[in-house]
């Protein structure tokens, strides 16, 4: 729907030198497997697959967070409908990956699209280029995604995604369906709706350069995707960011006021699981730091006992030394 648009200057161009893996990959399953938890007073979170997205509901209407994908957010748009008899008036994008984003379409005949103002240009370069949470799974490198790459939403309707029929998916063929904001914002906004409130919040580059952490100040409560995690170790990191940007953009979090925190991907969690995520970067970067600067090598660090004190997380194999060569990669190119 569009109204009350708000132009802001475009971001400049990205420069993606740095390739991530991938934030959807793991534990795909071939059944979506959905549902709607309440969260706190009007607050609910809701799962599709290993994706999580939130919704205030207000007497008008609703405020979404993410759409995730078209079939997810067809579901979403009936359990709605069916649950709370109102429709959706925003929705606020995490950020632009693909992912997460480009159900917006199912929406937007009732809901204004909210997205940071480097939004437009992430997306311009992932379609130039390539979808940075793909490269992952693009095992021979050639920058587009055959059949037997392809997994989750991108395998199951691979053909509806190839719309040239060449049977390889590009950037701009997995993007497709990812709608442009209507309005964007550079550093925060508010978001109100029948008497209920929404911040936005871009702690900086992360996972991604067009990400928002969603605060409810009523309900105490963050969501946020990809670079913000509880009771695991990231899976986005770094995406386009550096280490110091990451553990910035944390502490821009923590800094809120709220004692829930729920993730795009894995569990919810507490302030105090918040910041025993952020603690982990600031270890991993002192650990990575001394063995720069005592000149020991990539291996040698693997091979140390550093970050043990993490070894009961869920995904410390093989996320513990992913996370260390990427952190120092980053320190030492
Ligand atoms: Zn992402």
């Amino acid at each position: 729907m569009r109204k009350t648009i708000k132009i802001v200057a475009p971001a400049a161009a990205l420069s993606l030198a740095v390739f991530l893996q991938g934030c959807t990959q793991e534990d795909a399953v071939e059944t979506p497997a959905r549902n709607i938890v309440q969260l706190a007073e009007d607050l609910y979170r809701i799962q599709d697959d290993t994706h999580f997205t939130i919704a205030l509901v207000t007497p008008e209407g609703i405020i979404l967070g993410d759409p995730l994908n078209a079939d997810a957010a067809m579901w979403m748009r009936e359990e709605f409908e069916a649950r709370f008899g109102v429709p959706v008036r925003y929705v606020l994008f995490s950020h632009s990956h693909w992912d997460h984003a480009a159900g917006a379409r199912v929406f937007d005949d009732t809901a204004t699209l909210i997205g940071h103002a480097n939004y437009p240009s992430v997306v311009a370069d992932a379609i130039a280029t390539f979808p940075i949470q793909v490269t992952l799974v693009d095992s021979n490198g050639d920058q587009r995604l055959d059949r037997e790459e392809a997994s989750g939403d991108l395998a199951t309707a691979f053909d509806e995604y190839d719309t040239d029929g060449d049977g390889f998916l590009n950037g701009g063929e997995i993007l497709a369906d990812v709608m442009m904001p209507e309005v964007l914002y550079d550093e925060r906004a508010t978001i109100a709706l029948g008497g209920k409130t929404v911040e936005l919040i871009h702690p900086g580059p992360n996972h991604s350069t067009d990400a928002a952490v969603l605060f409810f100040p009523e309900q105490r409560a963050i969501y946020g995707v990809d670079f913000l995690n509880v009771k695991r170790l990231a899976l986005g990191f770094p995406g386009t960011g550096t280490l110091d940007e990451w553990i910035h953009s944390l502490k821009t979090v923590e800094a809120l006021d709220f004692d829930i925190v729920s993730p795009g991907h894995s569990s919810t969690g507490t302030k105090a699981d918040f910041i025993a995520y952020r603690q982990f970067f600031e270890d991993l970067r002192a650990v990575v730091t001394e063995a720069v600067e005592s000149g020991a090598t990539l291996e040698d660090l693997l091979a140390s006992d550093a970050l043990a004190e993490y070894g009961d997380l869920p995904n410390y194999d093989p996320q513990r030394n992913r996370n260390i060569e990427d952190a120092y990669g980053l320190m030492t190119q």
